[in-house]
This record gives structure tokens, sequence and C-alpha cells, in this order.
């Protein structure tokens, strides 16, 4: 059995969450790349190198690529071969949070639902947690925005809307959506499971690399199909118009109940911000 102190999440969770507001990958920098060779208005383009611009500067400058430095949402792999020992897994990933989101000067986003009062440090952290075979512990910190989190959705059609049913829900969101989410965004779709898998299916499908395939080849055709559809809407990056609304569709799909068909769709702005660690 490998022992692992929990003071070592805490401060791989703390520079993970300072990186990831700060170092924009380079897999959504080429697709991005990519889109201004596409992109026919001139002012599209233009925001496009203008998110490169900023992009830059804010990896040069280790300062926040926005504003809105988001609500720390944690994935955390625990191989069953590890021991963690020092403390409570909750609370080490908790204080990385506070000391990333201190130490790099990030704004603090979280609040009481009613009263509004910022909990002054961005805790608590949504935690995903799941146990894996073996002795590594991989950490991953995707900072979420709220503007493209509100545009997001859960909805259980009937069965029998199907894949047609499913295309159109996830285009009239993005179209309802308009400029709200930042675009170009990267929809996320859970499709399958139930109320609640169905979003973190769509979450977790933001974790793949911008530009890779989906390795179901149906699915695979379905995004491309999609994408295909959003980008005739003409909304176009900041909502100026033009072809680049979003940048990729990612979809992960899993069995569901007879009498169901969870469907969610979890919109991501340009800020596509997430970073892994394996222990
Ligand atoms: S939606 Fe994204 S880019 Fe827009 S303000 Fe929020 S975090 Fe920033």
């Amino acid at each position: 059995m490998r022992e692992i102190d929990v003071r070592v999440i805490t401060e791989n969770i703390r520079n993970l969450c300072m990186e990831a507001n700060t170092d924009l990958g380079e897999d959504v920098l080429r697709v991005i790349d990519r889109a201004m060779t596409e992109e026919r208005s001139p002012l599209g383009v233009e925001i496009l190198k203008e998110l490169k611009e900023n992009a830059r500067i804010a990896n040069e400058e280790k300062v926040a690529m926005c504003q809105d430095t988001g609500v720390a949402v944690v994935f955390v792999e625990l191989g069953q071969d590890v021991c963690l020992v020092g403390g409570s897994l909750k609370e080490a990933v908790f204080e990385g949070v506070r000391q990333g989101y201190r130490d790099g000067y990030l704004r603090k986003s979280l609040c009481h639902p009613f009263t509004r009062a910022n909990t002054g440090d961005n805790t608590p952290a949504i935690l995903h947690m799941e146990v894996v075979p073996g002795e590594h512990v991989k950490i991953t910190v995707a900072p979420k925005g709220g503007g493209s989190e509100n545009m997001s959705r859960v909805t259980m059609l009937a069965p029998a809307e199907g894949v047609e049913g499913i295309k159109r829900f996830i285009v009239q969101r993005v179209k309802e959506s308009g400029s709200n989410p930042c675009p170009p965004t990267i929809v996320g779709v859970g499709i399958g499971g139930n109320f609640e898998q169905s979003a973190l299916l769509a979450k977790k499908s933001l974790l793949r690399p911008l530009g890779s395939r989906n390795p179901d080849p149906e699915l695979d055709k379905l995004e491309s199909e999609i994408l295909g559809k959003i980008n005739r809407l003409g909304i176009g990056p900041q909502g100026l118009g033009g072809r680049t609304t979003s940048l990729a569709v990612h979809i992960l799909m899993m069995p569901c109940h007879i009498a169901s068909l969870p469907l969610a769709v979890n919109i991501q702005c340009h800020a596509h911000r997430h970073k892994e660690v394996i222990l």
C-alpha cells in the first residue's frame, strides 16, 4: 500500500488552481488558430486574435485570464492501493483551493445563496471523487465561470424524442444562450445515466482535449453534426456575429432507465481552464 500525505494533495491543488487560471492549454490555442482560418467575419477574427493575446499576457504575467476565476471544480481519481495519511482528503482539497486563490490573487466567487455574503476563500470547492484501480492519485482542477455555467441545463426528455430531440435541445440551448456564455464556447453534453449523472457526464466531457475525436464513432459523428448546426446560428465570437460560436461539442453517454432520456448541456466559455497532475 502506497502512502501519500494529504499535504502533498493540498500543495498540488494550490498550484493547479493558479496554473489553470493563468495558462490556457495548447489544445485550446490550436483550435482557436484553426477557427481563425475558417471565420469569415473580420470582427470575429479580430476577437479570436484578442483571445489569444489575452491568453499570452495571462501566461507571461501570471495573471488570471478572466476576472471570473470561477468555482473550483476538483476531480480526484484515488487509486485503491493508496493510503492517504495526515488528515482528511476533503479538507486537504479545500485548503489547496484556499491557498491557490489567495496566493494567485484570484477572485473569490463563492457566496451564500440567500444573503450573497462571500465565503471569503473560494471554498467550498466542488469535489468529485472516484476510486480506481492502482496506486496513483490523479487530480484535475477545472475552475468554472458563472456566465457559462448559468447557460447550462439538465432536462429529462421523453425516450420517444430520441437523437433528433437531443440535437434540437442542444442547438436551442446554445441559440438561447446567445452571447451570455462568452462564445466561442465548448459544449459539454451528457446523455443517459439519471438526473445528476447526466450533469456529471456533461462536465467530465469538457476535460477531453480540444481537437481530439470521440472514441465512439457514433458519438463522433453526432458531435460534428451538432457543431455544424451550432456554427450556422451566426452568433459568433462574443456574440457579435460569425461562424465561430462553438469550438467543439463533446459528448459522454451511458445507459439510462427505460422510461427516461436524461440530457445535460454544460456550456464552457473560451476560458477553458483545467489542469491535472498524477501523483
Ligand atoms: S463566462 Fe467565462 S470568459 Fe465569460 S466572464 Fe465567465 S469565466 Fe470569464
